[in-house]
């Protein structure tokens, strides 16, 4: 069990409500035309999401679908500077039933198995793993936090030390802990 299985994949609860929103309004931050290119260059990422997924003729046609989606979306992606609405694209799966059961659940991609794939995925408004995401965001929040308080520690140490060899074992320990801090950035961990 890879450690992305035994942290996160595994932990997970099994809270879907079947809504089927996932499935029937999407979108990624790579632009459709992009996504084509990468299909033909032969990206898996790209081969697979397009073989489940057909694009909305525009914005508006998702948003008839759902408005509350599309709309948490928009306002997710501009929020991390990533919307761009001439680059965005909403899509359907096509293996989505009229009751929102998929037609190929046992043989489905990865990529489904892992939604939503971290906790700071982006799922439709009143998704049953609304309230287990934010858990799992404060958790980390919360290692984060405690491992800028032990950095406190370790580098008040580093000064009083004048030992060579314990002074490497700080820094090897220091360089860990940034490491870590490091991994959350993109989500904001320097504020935290
Ligand atoms: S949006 Fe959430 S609750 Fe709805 S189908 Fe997807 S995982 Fe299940
Ligand atoms: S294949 Fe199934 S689980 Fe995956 S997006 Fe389509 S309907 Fe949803």
């Amino acid at each position: 069990m890879d450690n992305y299985e035994k942290n996160y994949l595994s932990q997970r609860p099994e809270m879907c409500i079947k809504c089927g929103l996932c499935c029937r309004v999407v979108t990624t931050t790579t632009p459709y035309e992009k996504l084509l290119e990468m299909r033909e260059q032969g990206d898996k990422g790209a081969i697979d999401f397009l073989s489940l997924f057909e694009p909305y003729d525009s914005i508006d046609a998702a948003r008839q679908v759902s408005a509350k989606t599309v709309d948490n979306v928009i306002k997710c992606l501009s929020e991390d500077g990533n919307f761009n609405e001439r680059n965005t694209t909403f899509y359907k799966c096509k293996y989505l039933d009229d009751d929102n059961m998929c037609t190929r659940y046992e043989t489905r991609l990865t990529l489904c198995r892992h939604f939503p794939s971290s906790p700071w995925a982006i799922v439709p408004p009143g998704c049953g793993y609304e309230g287990w995401l934010f858990m799992k965001r404060e958790e980390a929040k919360q290692k984060i936090r405690k491992i800028k308080e032990e950095l406190l520690e370790l580098q008040l140490l580093k000064k009083k030390t004048k030992a060579p060899d314990i002074l490497l074992k700080i820094q090897a320990v220091e360089s860990k802990m940034l490491a870590n801090i490091e991994i959350y950035k993109k989500y904001g961990s320097e504020n935290w």
